[in-house]
Order: C-alpha cells, then sequence, then structure tokens
C-alpha cells in the first residue's frame, strides 16, 4: 500500500489509499537483502515438512542465534533469549524487553502445522496383491489435489519402552517416494461427472506401500505383501504393526520449494501456511539488534489447520503458562494477578497467511479488498463466514498503531479481507489470543493456491512480513 498524492478537479487529495506493485521502487540492496531472505526461508521450508520438523528446525535456528531454554534461567534480565516448547510441536520464544513482562508483552504467533495425509492407527493393508497405507486427511484439502502426485512419508513411531523411533522416507536423496492413484481418463467417466469434492472419496487415499510379496510363512499364504511391508517396518527400523498405533506418521508432498517464475520472483512449496509467517516471526525475533522495551514473543502452533484444538493447539494454557514462567522469573511474588496483566495488556499479530487475489479466479475476489502479491503482508480486520460470524474483529485504534508503525519503519503493507462476502472464509488463532483481553489482528504473507501440495508466494512478500513483525518488535510507543 502506499499513500499518493493526487488531484481531482484541481483540488489535492491526500491520503489515498492505493494497492499496487512496490518491487519497481526497490534499490539494489533491498534486491540482495530480498533474495538472501528467501534463499534461507526455503531452506528452513524444505526442512520443515512437518510441525515437528518444524519445531526442530526452530529450536536449532533459535540456539545458534544464543536462544537458551527457559528452564535453565532462574531469573530474567532485559534481553536474554529464551525457548519453551510443548509436545516437540508448539514453540514460545522471547526477548526479554526493558519493561516488565507484567507490563505486556507483543507477540508473533504463527502455526506450524499444514494440510497433509495421516496414516490412520492401523494403517497397513492389503488389496489385490498390493499393500497400502490406509489414511484420514488432515486440514482443508481439495482431495483430488493429492492423488498421482509423489509422496513422502515423516514422522515418529512410539515404543512401550519409552523410546521413538523417527522415521523419514521420501526427501532425502535416493529415497523412494509414495503416491495416492487416480484412474485414468479413460476409466474416468463416471468420475468425471461427480462434484469436484466427491471424485477422490477419503476413504480411498490409500498410499501404495508396496508390492512385494514376502515368503508367507508368517500370514499363513495370505496378504504376503503386508507381511513384507511389516518385516521392512521390522528390520530398518525396529516398529512391530502394533508400534503403529502409538505413531504420528505423516504424509506430505516429496521435494524442496523451489523458485518460480522466469524471473524468479516467487516461490513454490509445500506448507507455506503457515511456515512462511513462522519462520518470518522466528527469524525477527532472533535478529533483534537491541533490547526492546517490550518483551518480543514468538509463538510456533500446532493443531491450527483442524481448529487450534488440543494441547498444543493454542486453544490450551501453553500461552499463558508460559507468560506465567517469565512472571515468576521477574517478579516471584507478584502471584496470578500479574500474569493476568501481562497477559491483558499484550499486543498480538496472529502471523498467518491470506489469499492472493487470483487474475484466474475472479468470483472469488473482492475487488479491492483483497491481498495481491508483491504489495506486502496484509492487514486482515477479520476472518469467520456469512457476517463475519467467527472472526476476532481487531478495533481500529489498533489497526492505526500498526500504520505509524509500518510506514515509520518503510515497511509495505496491504490491508484487505479473506476473499469475497459469503465465498470465503476461515479462521486464525487470533480468537483465542483475543481471549486474554489483548489486541490482536491477522497479518501475513498472500499466498496463491493455499492449501495444495504447493503453495505460490511472492518473495518480496515473503521479505516484507520479516520486516513487518520486525518493525512490530522494534517500535518504542504505545502498549
Ligand atoms: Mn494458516
Ligand atoms: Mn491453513
Amino acid at each position: 500500500m502506499s499513500k499518493n498524492a493526487k488531484t481531482s478537479g484541481g483540488k489535492k487529495l491526500s491520503g489515498l489509499y492505493t494497492r499496487e506493485d512496490r518491487t519497481a521502487a526497490m534499490t539494489a540492496a533491498d534486491r540482495k537483502a530480498q533474495d538472501a531472505y528467501a534463499a534461507d526461508y526455503m531452506g528452513f521450508l524444505g526442512a520443515a515438512k512437518t510441525e515437528r520438523l518444524a519445531y526442530a528446525e526452530a529450536v536449532r535456528r533459535i540456539e545458534k542465534r544464543g536462544f537458551k531454554p527457559l528452564s535453565s534461567f532462574r531469573v530474567l534480565k532485559p534481553g536474554d533469549r529464551v525457548w519453551r516448547g510443548y509436545h516437540g510441536k508448539t514453540l514460545f520464544a522471547a526477548v526479554i524487553g526493558s519493561e516488565k513482562v507484567s507490563a505486556g508483552v507483543r507477540v508473533v504467533g504463527g502455526h506450524t502445522d499444514a494440510p497433509r495425509i495421516d496414516l490412520k492407527p492401523v494403517p497397513v493393508a492389503e488389496k489385490g496383491g498390493i499393500a497400502y497405507f490406509d489414511t484420514h486427511y488432515y486440514g482443508g484439502i481439495k482431495k483430488f489435489q493429492w492423488v498421482a502426485h509423489p509422496l513422502a512419508i515423516h514422522g515418529v513411531v512410539c515404543k512401550k519402552d519409552g523410546s521413538t523411533v523417527g522415521i523419514s522416507v521420501g526427501d532425502n536423496p535416493g529415497d523412494p517416494v509414495f503416491m495416492i492413484s487416480d484412474i485414468l481418463p479413460h476409466f474416468g467417466k463416471d468420475q468425471a461427472k461427480k462434484p469436484m469434492s466427491e471424485a477422490i472419496a477419503a476413504e480411498n487415499m490409500d498410499i501404495l506401500a508396496a508390492t512385494t510379496p514376502g515368503s508367507g510363512g508368517e500370514s499363513g499364504g495370505k496378504d504376503k505383501v503386508k507381511e513384507n511391508v511389516l518385516r521392512i517396518l521390522s528390520e530398518r527400523w525396529g516398529v512391530e504393526e502394533e508400534d503403529l498405533v502409538s505413531a504420528e506418521l505423516e504424509a506430505v508432498p516429496a521435494g524442496l520449494p523451489r523458485e518460480m517464475g522466469l524471473d524468479r520472483s516467487m516461490i513454490i512449496g509445500y506448507g507455506q501456511d503457515d511456515r512462511v509467517c513462522a519462520y518470518a516471526g522466528l527469524k525477527a525475533l532472533a535478529d533483534l539488534g537491541k533490547t526492546p522495551r517490550k518483551t518480543a514473543v514468538v509463538l510456533l502452533c500446532d493443531k491450527e489447520e483442524i481448529g487450534s484444538v488440543g494441547a498444543s493447539g493454542m486453544d490450551s494454557t501453553f500461552f499463558e503458562n508460559s507468560i506465567a514462567e517469565l512472571v515468576a522469573r521477574q517478579e516471584p511474588s507478584a502471584g496470578d494477578i500479574a500474569v493476568r496483566r501481562a497477559l491483558e495488556a499484550s499486543t498480538m499479530l496472529s502471523a498467518d497467511v491470506c489469499a492472493a487475489a487470483d487474475p484466474i479466479f475472479p468470483e472469488a475476489d473482492s475487488p479491492g479488498n483483497m491481498a495481491r502479491l508483491n504489495a506486502g503482508p496484509c492487514m486482515i480486520k477479520y476472518t469467520g463466514a456469512g457476517g463475519k460470524s467467527g472472526a476476532s474483529d481487531a478495533r481500529p485504534e489498533f489497526i492505526a498503531r500498526l500504520r505509524r508503525i509500518f510506514d515509520e519503519a518503510g515497511v509495505a503493507w496491504q490491508a484487505g479481507e479473506l476473499g469475497r462476502c459469503e465465498k470465503g472464509g476461515g479462521g486464525t488463532i487470533a480468537k483465542f489470543m483475543a481471549y486474554y483481553g489483548m489486541d490482536v489482528i491477522d497479518m501475513g504473507t498472500p499466498l496463491l493456491n493455499m492449501h495444495a501440495p504447493w503453495e505460490g508466494s511472492s518473495k518480496f512478500d515473503c521479505w516484507m512480513t520479516y520486516r513487518a513483525y520486525g518493525a512490530f518488535f522494534a517500535d518504542g510507543h504505545g502498549k
């Protein structure tokens, strides 16, 4: 967005809101910084293929930047860099500010789970001489996009002896990949008559696992291919079939993010919703040059794609417990009221992606009120559906403050909503944080074909998202 002085009928108007490509104004130094940022982001995205892998990669990166486990601190002082995790999935990282935590913190909160295909608790089955992994999809997907497409499987198997075995197949050089099969067009006449949402039945999204039969010795001559799969699981990972009951194995698109377009201006990658904002927040936090006035916090949450429920989702006490852990190390005798004051006096950018207007699909556009590529991260005042149902509607006093912060920092930003009235809808973690009384607004990177196996973003928007989060943390005024 930009404020352009324009003339109309000889009378000068100022403060017109326009939404335009902002990349033309970039200097050579800007482009260099943007490209370096994009390359590092792609490295993160390629390593963070699941919420557990994102967590591990995030911790690895911030520990290199001086962050230490919060449990190792008895007292916190300004400038301390700390992190705290939950279930190996949800991360809280903070740089302690010069003001007390009980005076409120600034939060950038994103999520690191993404739509995918989960293996069922008893996944291995054989049909027609082929062994399959039975699956249950996770998050909002267009099922037909996930078939006939190379998949990798990542996750953990937890054993009765307390040990955990990591499994990762399909993203390492030389690995085999997996696939869910589809019917060929020659035979697909019945399928073609179905609505797209029914073209692929969820229960038929079985992943091809193997075709080679075992000896049949253990299966009595029946399900020999399944037997062979179980033998491979046992020999390679020491895992028995019953162990898969206590496993989380996730099939995701195989492959790494790539630059996209002849001009290399875009990025195609799996899970950019919402690892693009998660990475931007984390890097903005780690790059904070001097001790901020307000304690700066980054949240990388799990389970957003299924409603933020569960212990590792934001509809849990993880955030307030983490704030309580900070307060206890600054004001040990202050009690619960100091935690409540901290929560209520905090402000937050709910760092989640939004839909970029797609000229190919104007029917979803709200012209003039939807994000476009190359205009920076988008503030979404409200999400929800229909008459804003389920939205956390940000108050304008807070939005005005953010406009000042971003303009003073030279950050390109835009404002809009999630699509045409009654066409769109969605939710983020914003409402769970608004519960505490804090000011919160959704602001993140615009994406093309969100929730598809491969999502598109603009490098400029990725970089500007990082700059916006950094400006929010560093601003010296107000809450
Ligand atoms: Mn999201
Ligand atoms: Mn999503």
